[in-house]
């Protein structure tokens, strides 16, 4: 028999597992004994109210054996002799797709121009101890793509698109802990996360595919507008039925790539600012309304937005990836550039919370880069990191400014203790950020400030710049097919495309193309 219960009760009763067993088999009247299983199935924090509740849906089940916690089952064809395909990039997007193009029956060639996670290790070691940037493996670029070493925030706004349980399902089946299914706001955590993209690698290798690092794409073969493969920087020149183009939001040379093959992109809204780093126990205090949060609460997060109005102009501040006991980390591609971003480990134990603030950006602010077309948006990005790097001493060190020093223009005479590595500069922010997205972050702070009592003050600092929010850039596709609106046989694919923001919907976007590469081809249009 299986009961099932939803219950709100305080942190200690829900998130201490043997008081919240106890709890659950009172509510259905059975006694603690070793065979009933307790099983949470959705558990969500609400620190909205003074008191802090946890609301819970569980099932006892007693006396037969539990439905498996997965459907999805990590069982894969042998595809070394069937068609192939090509995948370019090992990110989210790419890692799911070709995962799914194997299940549809379609040999994957993924190509990857970084390191696998364990190399990369070491490539991520220069950039934060000797601020030496390699732009083939970094933060952004190598196994796993962007969210490989990052907090590994699992939720999405996009629930629209597809299966987001699916996804949670194949990585939990790839090692990831079965808590992401319950939690309202699952993470998997930096330090887990490179073990989970390896086996979905292994999946992909065991049933025959291939993965191939240190492998950049730099040409296409296009024929009579149809993609029929691509060429590599040591001259390789691959085909397929066609290629799944998942580069990410940081492949500038795809993007000037496509520009010059007169391949359809489009200039795309996108958001840039900087992060912001607090004490954990400071948001703690603010968002739990307690002097600590105790044992069994997690680090706390939150989610801040704002309208703001400056010269005439309406423009939204929001905070973005929120790292909850986490690090602030150099996430450039190229020397010369200073972007910050953020992760956290899966415990979420580091002292200081850290998130993106950010601006959005209109098209009157592209204005000064309209000579670039397309690539108007990716221009201002790229002078806006440069500028930070020059201004902070044109190395990784970051440019940094307490948050009441900003927010009252006054240069900070020192800088607070901070997780990011490679160090801090202290600078006049506005001489980094454009005037477009340093008042509109002034007002927005002083907002926030209002909302989270404490936040603005000069016990917190920005660092900058948070420029890779999401693409400057879309790859046009039909919405049907996923098939690019001018080339056949190309799918523009998860966030570098602009279908895609975050690791879940990246995962997803990538399954949908295989899926409509794999109808097409069963369809005799490929
Ligand atoms: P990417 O992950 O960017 O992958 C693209 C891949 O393509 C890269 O591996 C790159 O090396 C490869 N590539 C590029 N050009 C070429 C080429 N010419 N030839 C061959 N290969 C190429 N999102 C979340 O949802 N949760 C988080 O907690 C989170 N934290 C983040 C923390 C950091 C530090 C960063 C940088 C990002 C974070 N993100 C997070 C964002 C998330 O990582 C991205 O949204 C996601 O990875 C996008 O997936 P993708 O597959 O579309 O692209």
């Amino acid at each position: 028999m299986i009961h099932s219960l939803s219950l709100t009760l305080s942190p200690e009763q829900a998130l201490d597992e043997p008081t919240f067993r106890v709890i659950a088999l009172e509510h259905v009247r059975l006694t603690n004994t070793a065979e009933p299983i307790v099983r949470k199935r959705r558990q969500s924090i609400d620190a909205r109210g003074r008191q802090v509740r946890v609301h819970v849906d569980a099932e006892v089940i007693v006396g037969e054996t539990p439905p498996p916690v997965l459907e999805f089952r990590k069982e894969y064809p042998d595809v070394s002799r069937a068609p192939q395909a090509i995948v370019v990039g090992a990110g989210p997007a790419g890692l799911f797709a070709a995962l799914r193009l194997i299940e549809l029956g379609i040999k994957p060639i993924v190509l990857e121009r970084g390191s696998d996670v364990r190399t990369r290790r070491r490539d991520l070691a220069a950039i934060n101890k000797d601020h030496i940037v390699n732009p083939e493996s970094n933060y952004c670029f190598g196994e796993g793509g962007a969210g490989t070493y990052s907090d590994g925030k699992l939720y999405t706004r996009s629930t629209k698109r597809g299966n987001v349980r699916r996804i949670l399902e194949i990585l939990v089946a790839h090692g990831a802990t079965d808590q992401i299914l319950v939690d309202a706001h699952p993470h998997i955590g930096t330090n887990k996360l490179p073990y989970v993209v390896a086996d979905l690698r292994q999946s992909i290798l065991d049933a025959g595919g291939e993965v191939r690092f240190d492998t950049k794409v730099t040409g296409l073969i296009v024929e009579q507008d149809e993609m029929k493969g691509v060429i590599t920087a040591n001259g390789d020149e691959i085909t397929g039925l066609g290629v799944i183009l998942a580069t990410g939001h940081s492949a500038r040379d795809i993007f000037y790539l496509l520009r010059d093959n007169n391949i359809a992109i489009e200039a795309k809204s996108f958001a840039m600012g900087v992060r912001i780093e607090h004490q954990q126990a400071l948001i703690d205090q603010l968002q739990y309304h307690r002097p600590n949060r105790g044992e069994y609460l997690p680090a706390a997060s939150y989610s801040l937005v704002t309208q703001t109005r400056h010269n005439g102009v309406e423009r939204g501040v929001f905070s973005f990836c929120m790292c909850p006991g986490g690090f602030i980390v150099p996430s450039a591609t190229a020397p010369g550039e200073l972007v910050v971003n953020g992760m956290s480990p899966s415990r979420r134990d580091s002292r200081f919370a850290n998130s993106g603030l950010v601006v959005a950006i209109t098209e009157a602010d592209l204005k000064p880069y309209r000579q670039h077309g397309p690539l108007a948006g990716l221009v201002m990005q790229q002078d806006l990191e440069q500028r930070a790097c020059r201004l902070a001493g044109l190395n990784q060190t970051a440019p940094a400014q307490r948050i009441a020093d900003f927010v009252n223009g006054r240069v900070s005479p020192n800088l607070l203790p901070t997780s990011y590595q490679p160090g801090l500069a202290s600078v006049d922010m506005a001489d980094v950020l454009p005037d477009h997205i340093a008042q509109p972050l002034r007002q927005g702070l002083r907002e926030f400030g209002k909302k989270m009592r404490g936040y603005l003050s000069n016990e917190g600092q920005i660092i900058g710049a948070e420029s890779r929010t999401s693409s400057p850039v879309r790859i046009p596709r039909q919405s049907d097919t996923c098939e690019h609106v001018q080339v056949r046989r190309l799918f523009p694919c998860g966030e570098g495309a602009g279908y895609a923001g975050g690791i879940v919907s990246a995962a997803m976007d990538g399954e949908r193309c295989a899926e409509q590469l794999v109808n097409l081809y069963h369809s005799h249009s490929l």
